[in-house]
């Protein structure tokens, strides 16, 4: 089926608002098996959502629009369509009725202004709103057009989002082809390139599926779909050895659910201390429900007089090591592991720049790692400006904890 998406709003062509409309939409059309061919953001200009409606309709069978459904002069995508189709809109009196409900919950009587949104194209359905006053529109067949279906949702993500679940999707189950499902691998500490040559063998051997390498700051994902679940854990079982110990998670989660999920079947725990990355590895941590479970919390240790007076470190060793320094680092996670009386203690310093410290140059990180069976550390030069830096050494600490987990 060819499936388009339109957004509209003038604020999607600026920085000020992304369109995600159109991003969720894709997923959720994915789970049913489908997909967008064609999306679009359009201002809300009359002429060019005209011109975009008489293209779409000639050449897409499903066409799914957001925003525009309220109540404003500049809100017109169901009168639009309605005059390019020549149908008549009529008043909903189940939709009237539910926005003056609307507004009686909120001791209000709606504005004269938005009963247009409770009209609907003659041949068409309304999608009830209940989370706010602006109905969608469901349209099989509009005249002129058969086999063609025109969903019309409201642009607010919420409202857009709840009305899809309850009342699009089921509409277009009927439609839907095989589930697609997607093996996503997490693979750390590897750049694009060699994880590119390294897995070239096992993506060529099964090479009719459809396979993605997406590489962001911090680690890189390896994607593939099909709608054979039993050949998506073939191509696992033949990528693990390719991966060894790079592979750092399967699924949704990232670096910080694989530490969590480690700690957690070991009946573990975590400290941390932290001073160039700011908090940044509690916050990845702690943004993962039921993290409390095994990580304990820590420390950011910014100043010299912090790593002093929370974690102990003396003023002399702190004098005689340098603030940005492999032993510092040891001392640090070493600290955090005690004072909290964890099985891991997991500590990063370094420089994010934008000038040298002391012998540090930019990009100057070390990590440690303090667990039962003693401490381990490294030292590394991490290229980008200061929040690349920080960004990266976080995961670099969490990936190098990981490491060091795995082999205990
Ligand atoms: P309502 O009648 O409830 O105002 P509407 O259909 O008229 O809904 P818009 O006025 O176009 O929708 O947008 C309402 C809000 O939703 C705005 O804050 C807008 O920025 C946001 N929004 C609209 N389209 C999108 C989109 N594609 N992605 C993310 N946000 C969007």
């Amino acid at each position: 089926m060819r499936i388009e998406c339109i957004a509209i709003g003038t604020e999607l062509l600026t920085t000020r608002r992304l369109d995600t409309n159109s991003v969720w939409l894709g997923e959720r059309l994915a789970r049913l098996g489908l997909g967008f061919y064609r999306k679009t953001a359009v201002g809300d200009t009359r002429e060019d959502l005209a011109e975009l409606f008489r293209e779409a309709l000639g050449r897409s069978e499903l066409i799914l629009a957001t925003g525009g459904l309220g109540p404003t002069f500049d809100d017109f995508t169901k009168e639009l369509f309605a005059e390019i189709l020549g149908a008549e809109l009529v008043e909903d009196a189940p939709s009237r009725a539910d926005m003056v409900a609307f507004y009686a919950a909120r001791n209000r009587i709606p504005p004269q202004v938005n009963f247009k949104q409770a009209l609907i194209p003659v041949g068409a359905e309304p999608l009830r709103n209940p989370v706010g006053t602006a109905p969608g529109v469901w349209w099989e067949d509009p005249p002129g057009y058969p086999g063609v279906r025109i969903v019309l949702l409201p642009g607010v993500p919420r409202e857009m989002k709840r009305m899809w679940e309850e009342q699009v999707e089921p509409r277009l189950r009927p439609l839907a082809g095989n589930a697609r499902h997607t093996l996503r691998m997490v693979v750390a500490g590897v750049p694009e390139s060699s994880l590119d040559e390294r897995t070239r063998e096992v993506r060529e051997r099964h090479g009719h599926l459809d396979w993605t390498i997406l590489a962001s700051l911090t680690q890189v994902e390896l994607l593939v779909r099909s709608d054979d679940t039993a050949l998506l854990e073939t191509v696992l079982a033949d990528m693990k050895p390719v991966l060894g110990a790079d592979l750092a998670n399967i699924g949704d989660g990232n670096l910080e659910d694989a530490v969590l999920d480690q700690l957690q079947a070991r009946g573990q725990t975590l400290a941390v201390a932290e001073s160039m990355t700011g908090g940044l590895l509690s916050a990845r941590l702690t943004a993962i429900p039921g993290a409390s479970r095994s990580f304990l919390g820590g420390a950011t240790v910014y100043s010299p007089a912090a790593k002093a007076a929370l974690l102990g470190l003396p003023a002399a060793f702190l004098a005689e090591h340098g603030t940005v320094s492999e032993a510092t680092t040891i001392a640090l996670a070493e600290a955090a592991r005690t004072v909290l009386g964890a099985t891991w203690g997991l500590a990063v310093t370094g420089n994010a720049g934008p000038g040298a410290e002391g012998d540090a140059p930019v990009g100057t990180v070390f990590l440690a790692v303090a667990g039962p069976e003693g401490r381990v550390s490294i030292g590394r030069l991490i290229p980008g400006d200061r929040s690349d830096v920080q960004l990266r050494s976080a995961a670099a600490a969490l990936d190098f904890l990981r490491r060091q987990i795995d082999r205990s």
